[in-house]
């Protein structure tokens, strides 16, 4: 018996990264999982590792800006499943600029993924949580939006990114609340990683008043200067700390935060 036994689980941002890592964690511990993304490519390949390794996996393409997409994927996952057990809200862009050098354009953009996607997630995910037969206490809905260390305290040169994710942060608080006073069984909770290895440090345009221009962000470097152990963090260090809330284990875990940083915020 796997941890998430029989739970049908969405992870947006799943083709690759963390939310790769997540999916693939999900699936080998039993969820039949939906990914999505907007690199179909990518996110096929990563379906079809899971099912390669006997899991089931099914990948949707998803901006998860556009709301329309959002009623077809859950219209989806009813007609596939029935149901939903576990939302993982993981997709998210960085854009590093310094603020009076940030276009309006790329404000909005970041915003558009990381908080009106974690948004549309929990407003259209809900309403199938709640369905009979899914999300009750005893099977436990989880939904686990992904924040970050730059959600806890401020960044210069990442104000931007730090702004939608300490959105992410109390935005996971208030679904915790307004579910919990539905008495519907989900819970909702916000995982904060540290500095992780994933591409999304190579996307990241360095903007042009910081003093790293021209020189790709590598995050191993950062980890060795700011992190306590010096230590890099990997996806599977956050997978590990979903499939938790999305297990059965953290039944009593709700409005809550997991910081997955090798006590880089401890200080
Ligand atoms: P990544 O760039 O490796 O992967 C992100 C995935 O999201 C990609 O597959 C991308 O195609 C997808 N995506 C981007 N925009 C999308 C959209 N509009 N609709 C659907 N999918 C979209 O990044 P990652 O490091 O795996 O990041 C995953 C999450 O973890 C993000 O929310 C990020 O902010 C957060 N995070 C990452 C780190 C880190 O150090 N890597 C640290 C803290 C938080």
């Amino acid at each position: 018996m796997g941890q998430v036994q029989g739970k049908v689980a969405l992870v947006t941002g799943a083709a690759a990264g963390i939310g790769a890592a997540i999916a693939t964690t999900l699936g080998r511990e039993g969820a039949r999982v939906v990914l999505t993304d907007l690199d179909d490519a990518r996110g096929e390949a990563t379906a079809g590792a899971i099912r390669a390794a006997g899991g089931d996996a099914l990948y949707l393409h998803q901006d998860v800006t556009d709301e329309a997409r959002w009623q077809d994927v859950m219209a989806e996952i009813e007609s596939r499943h029935g149901r939903l057990d576990v939302l993982v809200a993981n997709a998210g862009i960085a854009i590093i600029a310094p603020i009076i050098g940030m276009s309006l354009a790329d404000w909005r953009r970041q915003t558009a993924v990381n908080i009106d996607g974690v948004f549309l997630s929990a407003k259209h995910g809900i309403p199938l949580m709640r369905k009979p037969g899914a999300g009750k206490p005893a099977s436990g809905g989880s939904i686990v939006m992904i924040s970050s260390v730059a959600g806890l305290r401020g960044s210069a040169g990442l104000a931007g990114y730090s702004a939608t994710k300490g959105a992410v942060r109390l935005f996971a608080k208030s679904v915790a609340l307004e579910c919990a006073g539905a008495r519907d069984g989900i819970r909702c909770n916000s995982i904060h990683p540290g500095i992780i290895e994933t591409a999304i440090w190579e996307k990241m345009p360095a903007g042009a008043n910081d003093a790293r221009r021209n020189a790709p962000l590598d995050p191993r470097a950062i980890a060795e200067a700011t992190v306590p152990t010096g230590q890099l963090g990997t996806p599977q260090d956050v997978a590990n700390a979903v499939l938790f809330l999305a297990s059965d284990a953290s039944s009593y875990v709700n409005g809550s935060e997991i910081v997955v940083d090798a006590g880089l915020m401890a200080g």
